[in-house]
């Protein structure tokens, strides 16, 4: 049986893993099958600090797992597709593992959300996309929608004007979510333009398995009018990763894990942290930070046990 296991390798699993490992926990951490979490799919962190002149998401992840290897994590790059936390110890079935558990960490984060339109399943693929650093470089001089008004969407649309001719943010509101800086720096940018108060019904055309323009509708007025385009990005947010934790551990509507008293879920020896259980801050430094609580956390409940 182990002492800890960690589930998720983004900066909230790699930080708890860090500090477990040093504190002699020997943490399993099942990295999932795409470690690394939201920031492998992210270009330039500029806000991460110890970085002057910022650091591209993979690379930062990189480097933390580097660090919680050094401390003895042992890694399994398999995905977590049942656990029973009814009983102690926790049990944990993984892809091509089963373990037990004292204590556990959920650091399983949170994934893209899509508009849900039949064509843009189609065309997922075939220039629909949630991730702009992956696929961005496909669309060079091409025209781009791109659907959001939070920051993702304005620092994936400053990114997909290295490549594209030109950018159309696609909103739903006439305001962005995104903050100040972010916005204004989308308003100077040449290449970028706004379709406000607008959402993407659409999305052209499925038969010709290519995007050739996406029909728009104008959510004040009603009208509905064909753009012209070559991709569509979508970035609309995010859901929790919980699925295989509903029915044991108490969540928000929205499905994210609810902490109490640091990092403790609503079953005893079991921490969340990061994306899973924030649905406010969702930054790096804030998933790192609450990954560090965790195993702190996690620590002292395993010795209070053996008391
Ligand atoms: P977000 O802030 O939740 O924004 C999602 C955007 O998508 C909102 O503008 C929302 O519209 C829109 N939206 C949601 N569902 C939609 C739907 N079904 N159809 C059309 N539009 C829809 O998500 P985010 O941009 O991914 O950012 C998440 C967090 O990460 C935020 O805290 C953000 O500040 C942070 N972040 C920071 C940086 C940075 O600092 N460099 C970069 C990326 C993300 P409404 O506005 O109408 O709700």
């Amino acid at each position: 049986m182990r002492k800890l296991i960690i589930i998720g390798s983004g900066p909230a699993g790699l930080t708890a893993a860090i500090y477990s490992a040093r504190a002699n926990l020997n943490p399993l951490l099942y990295e999932g099958e795409q470690p690394g979490g939201q920031l492998m799919i992210t270009t330039e962190v500029e806000n991460y600090p110890g970085f002057d002149n910022g650091v591209t998401g993979p690379v930062l992840m990189d480097t933390m797992r580097k660090q919680a290897e050094r401390f003895g994590t042992e890694m399994r790059q398999e995905n977590v597709i049942e656990v029973d936390l009814s009983s102690r110890p926790f049990k944990i079935k993984a892809t091509n593992s089963e373990e037990e558990a004292e204590a556990l960490i959920i650091s399983t984060g949170a994934t893209s959300r899509w508009l849900n339109l039949e064509s843009e399943e189609k065309l997922r693929g075939y220039g629909v996309s949630a991730c702009a650093t992956c696929d961005g470089a496909f669309f060079r001089d091409k025209k781009l929608l791109i659907v959001g008004g939070g920051d993702s969407a304005i620092e994936e649309a400053i990114f997909l004007t290295k490549f594209a001719s030109q950018v159309t943010i696609v909103h739903r509101r006439d305001e962005l979510r995104a903050s100040k800086i972010m916005g204004e720096r989308a308003r100077k940018n040449p290449k970028i333009d706004f379709l406000w108060d607008s959402v993407i019904v659409d999305i052209l055309d499925p038969a010709k398995k290519r995007v050739v323009g996406a029909r728009v509708k104008n959510v004040k007025t009603g009208k509905i009018e064909e753009v012209p385009c070559d991709g569509v990005f979508v970035a609309i947010g995010h859901d929790p990763n919980t699925q295989i934790f509903k029915g044991q551990l108490e969540m928000n509507p929205a499905g994210y894990l609810i902490t109490r008293n640091g990092t403790h879920t609503s079953v005893e020896g079991v921490f969340a942290a990061g994306d899973v259980q924030d649905h406010v801050y969702r930054q790096a430094i804030t998933a790192a930070a609450s990954g560090c609580m965790a195993a702190i956390d996690a620590e002292r409940w395993l010795e209070a046990q053996e008391e």
